[in-house]
């Protein structure tokens, strides 16, 4: 199935104040990435049964945790790789509000653009490299 989308604000321009990596080839190159990394992570995460904020969440919550063995090996093993999808999710799903507010390609720490090719390397990257370096 396919996700339609509308072209939007085609005759809008943003405020730059900043010029960061906001050309609108590189922008909508990226956004298409950010989207693409959205929906497949949210396939995965389907697969895995771990949709939505609820459901399987917290392993040490279900009663029993300590006895099942080998088949909560495999549950913590789930739990944890549905745990970083979200986390990837999450900061694809920023990235992309960012580009909606205008301000993608600035670092949240320093305030400075980020390198081009750092954004095309990590999209949803949030740091700068000289930041993500001192962290
Ligand atoms: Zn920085």
């Amino acid at each position: 199935m396919a996700a339609g989308s509308h072209a939007t604000a085609a005759g809008q321009s943003l405020p730059t104040e900043r010029s960061t990596v906001q050309t609108t080839e590189t922008l909508t190159r990226l956004r298409t990435r950010l989207i693409g990394e959205h929906d497949e992570l949210l396939r995965q995460l389907r697969e895995l049964g771990g949709e939505g904020d609820d459901g399987i969440d917290d392993p040490f919550a279900e009663e029993g945790f300590a006895d099942t063995g080998q088949a909560t090996a495999e549950r913590v093993n789930l739990l944890m790789m549905v745990k970083s999808l979200r986390d990837i999710l999450r900061e694809v799903q920023a990235a992309l509000e960012r580009m909606d507010a205008g301000t993608y390609g600035i670092c949240q720490r320093c305030g400075q653009p980020i390198a081009e090719e750092r954004l095309e390397a990590l999209p949803a990257t949030r740091l700068c490299i000289s930041c993500k370096r001192t962290r």
